[in-house]
Formats: C-alpha cells, sequence, structure tokens
C-alpha cells in the first residue's frame, strides 16, 4: 500500500492555501493510502516564536486538520516533538547533505531575505523535512506546489544516503492537487498566500464568513474584463478561478464567466461552504482539549513504534549501532 506523510507547522493561523493545498488532499488520500500526518512544532521554531502562542497554535492546527477531514482513526496524527527519532535523523542527514544545497533552497533564499537575524534552524530545516519523511518510509508526499524543491531533496538525500551507506530508506515523491497547488495572496497575486505573512490578501480557515466574503469581493483582478485561466498574464483572475475550481471540483477548464463580478460572487460562496461546516467541526474539538491532547499522544506512541526501526537501521548503516 502507498505510504503517505504530510507535515502541517504551526507557524501562523492556517490559511485557505494550506487548506487547499495540503489538508484537504491529505484527507482524501486516507480512503487509498496508509497515512501518517503530524503537527511539525519544530519547523515553527525557524523564525521568531512565542513559547505559549506555539502550543496553542499546534492544538488549533490539530484541530483544524481534523476538522478538514484527517481523521485521527484513520490515520497517524502526531506531534514532530514527541517523537525524538525527528532530530536525531535530522543530524545524521545533515552529516550527509552538503552547506551549498541548503543554500540553494528558493524558501531558505525567500525567508532569510525578510528577516535581519536568521536562526541556522531555517538553513537546516530541509533535513529535519527529510528526515520526516524517510522515517516512515513514505513514498508520496502531498503538499503545495513550494514543497517540491524540499522534496526533490529528500529524494537526493535519501538516494545519497543508499548509496554511502546501504539501502535503508524509500526515495519519496511529491504529489500536487489538480488545482490551487499556489493559491496566491488576494491582494497581491504574484504572492503566495503565507499563514505567517500578515495580509488583507490571505483568508484564514477561521475568519468570519463575512471578512472571506469582503476578502474575495476586494481581491485583486487584472487589467481588461475578460476571465480566462492564464496565470502568468492574469494572475488575479487565475487565482480566484483555481480557488473556485479546488473548492467545487469543476475542472478550471469547465468553469466559464462573463464578468470579475460574477466569478468573485461565486468564488466567496464556495469558499464559505467548504469553511462553515469546517468551521462548525473545529468549534466542537476545540471546546474539549482534553481529548484532543489525548489524541494526539496515542499518535506519537504510534508513529514511534513506526519511526524507530528506521532510525536504528540508519544509525547500524552509519557505524554508530552495531550491525
Ligand atoms: P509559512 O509562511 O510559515 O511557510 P505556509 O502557509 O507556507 O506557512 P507551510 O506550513 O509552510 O505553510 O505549508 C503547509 C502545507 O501547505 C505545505 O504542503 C505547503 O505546500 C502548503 N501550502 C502552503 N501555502 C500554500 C499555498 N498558498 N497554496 C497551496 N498550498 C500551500
Ligand atoms: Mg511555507
Amino acid at each position: 500500500m502507498t505510504r503517505v506523510l504530510s507535515l502541517f507547522t504551526p507557524s501562523g493561523h492556517p490559511t485557505l492555501g494550506n487548506l487547499l493545498g495540503a489538508l484537504r488532499p491529505s484527507a482524501r488520500l486516507l480512503r487509498t493510502a496508509d497515512c501518517v500526518y503530524g503537527i511539525s512544532d519544530l519547523h515553527a521554531l525557524t523564525g521568531g516564536h512565542d513559547p505559549a502562542r506555539l502550543r496553542e497554535r499546534s492544538l488549533e492546527l490539530a484541530g483544524l486538520a481534523i476538522a478538514a477531514g484527517i481523521d485521527p482513526s484513520r490515520c497517524v496524527l502526531f506531534p514532530q516533538s514527541n517523537v525524538p527519532a525527528h532530530a536525531e535523523l535530522s543530524y545524521l542527514l545533515e552529516s550527509t547533505a552538503h552547506y551549498g544545497e541548503m543554500q540553494r533552497m528558493i524558501q531558505f533564499k525567500e525567508k532569510s531575505a525578510r528577516q535581519d537575524t536568521v536562526r541556522l534552524s531555517l538553513l537546516t530545516y530541509p533535513a529535519l523535512m527529510a528526515a520526516d519523511i524517510l522515517l516512515y518510509q513514505a513514498t508520496e508526499v502531498p503538499v503545495g506546489a513550494d514543497q517540491a524543491q524540499h522534496v526533490e531533496l529528500t529524494r537526493d538525500l535519501a538516494e545519497r544516503f543508499n548509496r554511502l551507506y546501504g539501502p535503508v530508506f524509500t526515495p519519496p515523491r511529491a504529489v500536487h492537487p489538480p488545482a490551487a497547488a499556489r493559491v496566491m495572496d488576494l491582494a497581491d497575486p504574484t504572492s503566495k498566500m503565507s499563514k505567517s505573512v500578515d495580509s488583507p490578501g490571505t483568508i484564514l480557515l477561521l475568519d468570519p464568513v463575512d471578512a472571506v466574503r469582503r476578502k474575495i469581493m476586494r481581491a485583486v483582478t487584472d487589467s481588461g474584463s475578460s476571465v480566462s485561466y492564464d496565470p502568468e498574464g492574469k494572475p488575479g483572475v487565475s487565482n480566484l478561478l483555481a480557488i473556485l475550481s479546488a473548492c467545487t471540483d469543476v475542472p478550471v477548464a469547465e468553469l466559464s464567466y462573463d464578468s470579475y463580478g460574477t466569478l468573485k460572487k461565486d468564488t466567496a460562496d464556495a469558499v464559505i461552504a467548504l469553511l462553515e461546516p469546517l468551521q462548525r467541526r473545529y468549534a466542537s474539538l476545540a471546546a474539549d482539549p482534553a481529548s484532543l491532547q489525548a489524541v494526539l499522544r496515542a499518535g506519537a506512541e504510534r508513529a514511534r513504534a513506526l519511526a524507530d526501526p528506521t532510525l536504528a537501521a540508519a544509525k547500524r548503516a552509519m557505524g554508530l549501532l552495531a550491525a
């Protein structure tokens, strides 16, 4: 059976981009694959963070993941920091990776350019992400397009490790959703919508629905008035078409509009139709944080049982444990 792994980072309040690019596609894979999903709290340490807020956001993200359909009775759902093998394998992979290839990562370049002081973990985090994936011998990683380069690096590290020390890891591949693999900021459709960027064009999953409608109705569109899918020439309109397609499961090619106004209205309706039930499910989960914590503790125990044998195999292969 296909083994799927994806992690979601509590670095801010989750956005519509996270839902369409990662959470929903990950939930759909529960039907056909053996899935391991994590809350990557260690990845949230790569930028400035507040300890109390990190705990709150980790729990919020776990609740939102479950509300988006990631049913913990049908997968392993765990907090990354509760499984020590992640940090340990990350170091072994840092010792397999090269400084130059880490520096070449687009996310490192983009994020480090926005910061005065850059944490070293921002540079090395792709090694931790590779550890996340390789510990579970995942074959598929459902992610938005922005993470494709990190999954490629994971493949390279797995292949290099296997070549140097023997066959331990399964090289994975990234899988992207058919639409909305890269949801753009509604106020600046040339930038990716991101939970760590404060922008009036970001839709948060817990935004009140009237705010969602307002943000979509105010979305920046393009010059001219024809509605056509052309991400280069018409990024604003193309973003709305991609969002509408992802929410309704109607392929972009089958969406036909003759005005920006009706496209915006239908997009707002479709997003709200998705968010309203999700927000209701989230509210009932958030009302009982102790149960949510118990679900995560049980998930961590199952994750440790899956991850520890892979870590031991890697340590044996590197000469750190007796064969
Ligand atoms: P950050 O700004 O902290 O990097 P983010 O919004 O980019 O936050 P991540 O935690 O980095 O979110 O990514 C979680 C998942 O959501 C990944 O699979 C990523 O590819 C996907 N994702 C993130 N942003 C988008 C987007 N705008 N469109 C589609 N998928 C996205
Ligand atoms: Mg990101």
